[in-house]
């Protein structure tokens, strides 16, 4: 407690994460008796420059802290909250995550709050119920329109309305407060129920094989400490019943289960199986949810009311008093690495946050990532395999076919043309896919080869025929009208060349005209409205073609597909990135997983020109454990990640010149100062130079010494950001996924 005697002895100061791009925290004044209250985890309202900023508390200071004398001590316009909202745990899992992936604290923070908290509204927003008082108050209700529209709808409803869904009627909280000023309507907090609720079973587990008895067994083992397991079995091996068999011993103890997700949007199934097999308080976290039902899910896992906590990436930074256990399904998925902003990856966060809560997670996928393999070989991990398809189904069989030689129609071999009617007649489905989307990658001149470019970007427009013919940039999202004729040599012949999944549909159409085609893409799902119309259509045991992108190989239950068609892998092993060749495999084996889960066996062809491409083979004549073993293999021998740690560092201005210079002289300034223990590739002008106008470079860092490449950069970094001109753009990536 203060000292009297010290002319300090009045300051009371606290140090508050504020949501500002500055890597450090900033201390405020308050007065002795808000500094009683002042709970670390709670917010506060502070002016910061010009703006009105919501911050967390993360330290109260004590009287020998000493002032900075760089600025002037402001004081707190408001505490928000009377109780933190934010634990201690999970303080300091934002805490290490802002240190790990240097991004400003305060900004960090902020990812762990739902949109009204980070607005500054009451916690208790939803409670907040208001009421009439007077119900004869016509003359004393102004003029205006949105306190008579305010009053009439009050009126409706005697018992009272939550603000939260006044809000939502669009009637303003700044009206309900001018009204009950005015005492014509009241206030009253209610109190929300936020206690425990019990989890029962709903429904029967399934008996384990052999492979899931064992990983059952020895995750439970673990129980109540530290311990990564590696759930690696192919699609349909039932990995989910394991989750579902550990979760249900962890549930029963009173704990909750975290389980994340690459996007529930497209799982609907996974989710109906968690809520099918317990009665309980399941809640899930996602972008789709309106800010109010996010909130009150965020509350419900907050206080411990919730046990069963299903969400996607972003859920990592949620509040959990008694979590016992994380899943992390598909751990492979490159959509838990956040590619903007805060870089983070919700993997490694999520094993972290398993070692500050001692508790067992669970990494599950049919084709893990090499890095968690890499943590299986150095003892890190524990590897639990799944090796028989649960239920009857059989794994598919994968054929390549070499384009070079086939015979074609529309750029589909004669045997793939073949095999898909052959199901079709036998009234099964098939699955097509191609990884892009619209009519056709490229519009060109039959006449002098002139070819219609983004004039902004460093790539070809993508042909579109709907809604209506137009040209569309994919990366600025730039839009033109389709010309006439040819800008260069007027001729009026211009030719679509190369398929997209619009142009493959008119195909697939024309071959077999008796039978629908379903396009699911990002253009068809929006068009048609609703990706749950297809899939209901999909779940009937109708012959019909589904043709689709990415969006088909995640995850889905598709019973009656017997037949997988890969169109063009080659754009993936063609990439100039290091990880180029682990991502296609995973999406080959992950649409093949899609064929032959129902009754039937199914089968998997791969288009290619490069049928000799020896990962490829490896994958195909031996199985994806073989192909990650040789690419782990290929890394430690090319000292690539995960046998080094990587910092990506992207420059971005009006010039390239520019990024150049200005990354070279920084490369220097690291090398000397660093020991010879990072190695510095680049700077190179980015994979695809110039996006949206501006100009691309990247520079890569790589150390084996994981702590000093960090320690290295960071004073490195915060100086690079000084001393940028304030027209260029520079972002940090610690562990990047991808080099574009
Ligand atoms: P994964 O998550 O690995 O794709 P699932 O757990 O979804 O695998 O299992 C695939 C299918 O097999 C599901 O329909 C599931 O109900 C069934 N299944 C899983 N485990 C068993 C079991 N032990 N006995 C019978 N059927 C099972
Ligand atoms: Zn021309
Ligand atoms: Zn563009």
């Amino acid at each position: 407690m203060p000292n009297s005697t010290s002319t300090l002895s009045s300051i009371y100061r606290i140090r508050v994460a504020v949501p500002v791009p500055v890597y450090d925290c900033f201390d405020y004044m308050l007065s002795a008796e808000q500094y009683q209250q002042a709970e670390v985890g709670a917010r506060v309202a502070v002016s910061f420059g010009r703006q009105n900023l919501v911050g967390i508390i993360v330290e109260k200071l004590s009287n020998d802290t000493p002032i900075d004398p760089r600025f002037k001590l402001k004081a707190i316009s408001e505490l928000l909250d009377e109780q933190a909202i934010l634990d201690a745990k999970i303080l300091s899992l934002l805490t290490w995550s802002a240190q790990y992936y240097q991004f400003p604290i305060g900004e960090v923070f902020q990812s762990a709050l739902p949109a009204f908290l980070r607005q500054g509204k009451p916690y208790n927003l939803l409670a907040r119920i208001w009421k009439v008082l007077d119900l004869n108050a016509e003359a004393k209700v102004t003029r205006s329109e949105k306190q008579q529209n305010a009053y009439k709808i009050l009126k409706l409803h005697p018992s009272g309305t939550t603000e939260n869904i006044l809000n939502l009627a669009g009637i303003e909280t700044a009206t309900l407060k001018a009204l009950e000023k005015k005492i014509i309507i009241e206030c009253v907090l209610e109190n929300q129920d936020f206690r425990p609720q019990s989890v029962t079973l709903a429904q029967m587990p399934l008996t384990p094989n052999q492979d899931q008895k064992k990983a059952i067994q020895h995750i439970l083992k673990a129980q109540n400490k530290y311990q990564a397991f590696l759930l690696d079995g192919l699609t349909g091996s039932g990995k989910t019943e394991v989750y579902l068999q550990v979760m249900q011993e962890v549930l029963k103890q009173g704990k909750q289960v975290l389980v994340l997700v690459p996007e529930i949007g497209l799982t609907p199934q996974t989710i109906s199986r968690f809520q099918s097999r317990f009665h309980g308080h399941i809640v899930l976290l996602h972008s789709g949810l309106n800010d109010s039902k996010r909130l009150q899910a965020w509350q419900s896992a907050q206080t411990g009311k919730a046990s069963i906590i299903l969400g996607t990436r972003s859920a990592i930074y949620t509040p959990l008093p008694n979590l016992g256990l994380i899943i992390l399904d598909e751990e492979h998925d490159l959509s838990f690495k956040q590619q903007e902003g805060f870089r983070y990856h919700a993997r490694d966060v999520a094993m972290y946050r398993a070692h500050l809560h001692s508790c067992p997670i669970i990494l599950g996928s049919a084709t893990p990532s090499i890095e968690s393999y890499a943590l299986v070989s150095s003892g890190k991990m524990t590897n639990l395999e799944l090796n028989q398809r649960a239920g009857v189904a059989l794994m598919p069989k994968i054929h390549l076919i070499d384009l070079k030689i086939a015979q074609k129609q529309n750029g589909m071999s004669q045997t793939l043309i073949d095999e898909i009617q052959k199901r079709l007649d036998k009234k099964e489905q098939v699955l097509v896919f191609l990884n892009r989307r619209g009519y056709a990658p490229v519009l060109i001149c039959e006449s002098c080869a002139w070819q219609a470019k983004c004039p902004h970007c460093d790539a070809n427009f993508t042909v579109h025929r709907q809604p209506y013919q137009h040209l569309h940039c994919h990366h600025c999202g730039s839009i033109h009208r389709m010309p006439e004729h040819c800008p260069q040599c007027k001729h009026t012949e211009l030719k679509s060349i190369g398929m997209g999944t619009a142009k493959v549909e008119e195909h697939l159409q024309q071959l077999f005209p008796k039978f629908d085609v379903i396009r699911v893409d990002r253009d068809s799902t929006s068009r048609i409205g609703s990706w749950q119309k297809i899939y209901d259509k999909i779940q009937k045991s109708e012959p019909i073609i589904l043709l689709g992108t990415q969006m088909l190989a995640k995850g889905h239950h598709f019973p009656y597909v017997t037949l997988v068609a890969i169109l063009d892998i080659d754009s993936g092993l063609l990439s100039v990135d290091f990880r180029a060749t682990e991502r296609t495999a995973q999406l080959i084996i992950q649409v093949a997983g899609r064929a032959g889960r129902g009754e039937h066996k199914g089968e998997v062809y791969l288009q290619t020109l490069r049928p000799d491409h020896p990962l490829l083979n490896t994958l195909i004549h031996k199985d994806y454990r073989h192909f990650a073993h040789q690419t782990l293999k290929e890394r430690q021998a090319a000292l690539l990640p995960p046998f080094r740690y990587a910092v990506l560092i992207r420059c971005e201005s009006k010039s390239q010149e520019q990024n150049q210079e200005f990354l070279q002289q920084h490369a220097q300034v690291l090398k000397h100062g660093s020991e010879n223990l990072i190695d510095i590739w680049g700077p190179i002008p980015a994979p695809m130079e110039r996006k949206a106008g501006r100009y691309q470079a990247h520079m890569v860092l790589l150390s084996v010494d994981r702590a000093r490449l960090h320690f290295y950069i960071r004073a490195w970094w915060q100086n690079m950001l000084h001393q940028k001109p304030s027209t260029m753009k520079l972002t940090l990536d610690i562990d990047p996924q991808e080099l574009s």
